[in-house]
Formats: structure tokens, sequence, C-alpha cells
């Protein structure tokens, strides 16, 4: 994913949240309990402060850290003798676990996993991020060993980085899709330009103007936008990991392990990565419906990135208040 794409989905995760706080549709908010909604109020209200650094903060792993090649990857290959066979559950709101569970032809069969820790990494900052909010409580304000609000807001925005990266099929697929280059390439091309075009951005200043609300203010919305919107405006929140998962590292394994099994279910084992763009749009499955599973992806993402930060900011204030 490219720059606006991930800016987005991170300020995107901050609107979920303020659903999760606010609406008053019991469908989204059955079961959520009392103490959820009113600490993702409270966080809501914190990241608008530091909202102007959602694009710098979502794009410092690619622009500065520079570890695609690892902490943006989990990659794994089907094999007849592969180490693991096993695939955890997620949330059943999440869209791809649902799909894959039931449609999947790989399910159930032996893998491998050949490269990559970015679940090792969203546990490693979701860690760094609870860490400093501590120091930040604990510290006299000036004192130079304690952070800033703005040091951990940026923290937040690199975190979902790597949660969004996790959810593109292609990140966690061993065949040679390699980051930026031919389809892999042209599908993140074609969000960025989507979601460029959806939002005025202030570029010189590497922000995005804002509505009335507070978000990213809308020029001209295209179907896998507006259904992004949708979706998080209206999918049941579950707070809880699913399944077995205990933390991020739980949590995002699994969503390694369906993000693989999507990569081959959109898209044919031999279609190289060298082939045109026209040709993933006849010859894929993705290609051949590319608004909904884009859709899919999104909102999962988003969803994803809300659900892991509000965790992250409820572990702090249990902390805080002992
Ligand atoms: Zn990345």
């Amino acid at each position: 994913m490219k720059k606006y794409s991930h800016a987005w989905i991170a300020f995107m995760a901050i609107k979920r949240l303020e659903v999760i706080a606010t609406t008053t549709d019991e469908k989204v908010i059955s079961g959520v309990s009392d103490k959820v909604r009113t600490e993702a109020k409270a966080l809501v209200k914190w990241f608008k402060n530091y909202r102007d650094f959602v694009i710098k903060g979502a794009w410092y792993p690619d622009d500065v850290f520079k570890d695609m090649a690892t902490s943006h990857i989990v990659k794994y290959r089907p094999a007849e003798d592969g180490t693991y066979n096993t695939f955890g559950s997620l949330p059943s709101t999440h869209s791809i676990y649902t799909k894959m569970s039931k449609e999947s032809p790989l399910k159930g069969k032996p893998y491998n996993i050949e490269g990559g820790n970015c679940a090792d990494r969203c546990e490693a900052v979701s860690h760094s991020i609870i860490d400093n909010f501590k120091m930040l409580n604990r510290e006299e304000k000036g004192c130079p060993i304690a952070t800033s609000g703005n040091h951990i807001a940026m923290r937040f925005f690199i975190l979902s980085h790597y949660i969004a990266d996790c959810h593109m099929p292609l990140h966690c697929d061993c065949r040679p899709y390699s980051d930026g280059k031919g389809i892999h390439g042209g599908i993140e091309k074609k969000w960025e330009d989507a979601i460029s075009k959806a939002y005025k951005i202030d570029k010189d200043n590497n922000r995005f103007f804002y509505d009335p609300d507070g978000y990213p203010l809308p020029l001209t919305a295209s179907p896998f936008t507006t259904n992004v919107e949708k979706e998080i405006a209206t999918r049941k929140y579950m707070h809880g990991w699913g399944g077995k998962n205990n933390n991020v590292w739980d949590y995002m394994s699994v969503v390694s392990q369906y993000s693989y099994l999507f990569s081959y279910f959109l898209i044919p084992e031999d279609f190289e990565n060298t082939k045109s763009m026209k040709e993933f749009e006849t010859d894929t499955e993705w290609g051949k419906y590319f608004e909904m599973y884009s859709t899919m992806i999104f909102s999962d993402a988003i969803d994803s990135v809300a659900r892991i930060w509000l965790h992250i900011w409820i572990k702090y204030k249990d902390w805080a208040k002992v």
C-alpha cells in the first residue's frame, strides 16, 4: 500500500472508534461494554489533538525504517509436507476470515512460512506505546526521559501501517509479487488514485484538509471509498480477539494466515507478477470484482487497527487507575 492509502486507513480507524463510541445503532454495539465505549470516546478525543501527523506517521515505516522486506510481510507457501497445518480464528465480523473459512481450498492444508515478522513487529510496537504512555504518566512534565503525546500518536500511526500491510493479501504470499512492481504495484496504484481523488489533501503540509467533524474532506468519492466508509459505519464491533487469541501477536498471526488464503483465492496459482493489469482484470477473481474485494481488505484492516489501538489504550488506562 502507498502513502495516502495508509494514512486513510489510520484516519478511518479513528472514525471507526468514534462510531463505536457514539452510534445508537444497536447492531453495531450490541455486546460491547460501556467501559469499552467510554474508552473509545476518550481515545478519539486524544487522537484529535494529533491528527495532523497521520500521513507522516502512517508512512514512516516505508519512508524511514525501510524494513519492508521483513516487518511488512509474513510469507506463506502451500506445501504438501509443510511444517504447519493449523489456522486460528478471528472475530466473525472479519470478512476475509469468514469467507476464506468457507471457501478456501487451502484451509486446513499444510503450509510453510518462509519469511517476514509482521506479527512480531505489531506486538513490539504495541508494547512500546503502552510503555511510553506509562513513562509520560509517571515522569514530571519536561523531564528529559519522558516522551510526548505527539511521539506516542506517531507510534500509533506507525503501528497502523504494519497492521494494514498484513491485510494486503500479496504481503502474505510467497509467490514473487514483489512490492511496488507488476500487478502488486498496479493494484496499490488503483487504491492510491481512488483515495487521492476522494479526499482533499494538503500536500504542501503533508496532511488532509478536514470536514466540520475533523475527518478527511470528501472530494470525488469512488464506489470503493464510499463502500469502505459505509462498512466502517455499520459493521458490528467485536472487541475480543477471536478464538484462542490473547494478544496482538496471536491476532495478527491469524490475520496473516487468512491473508495468505485470500491471496491464493484471488489470484490463480501460476499468474505471474509481470502480467499486465488488463490481464489481471480479465484473468483473476480479484480483477473481476476489484471494488468488492478491495472493500473487504480495507474494511477489515480499519476494523483491526481500531481494535488493536483500543486494546492498547485500555491496557494503559487500566494501569493508570491502579
Ligand atoms: Zn509497508
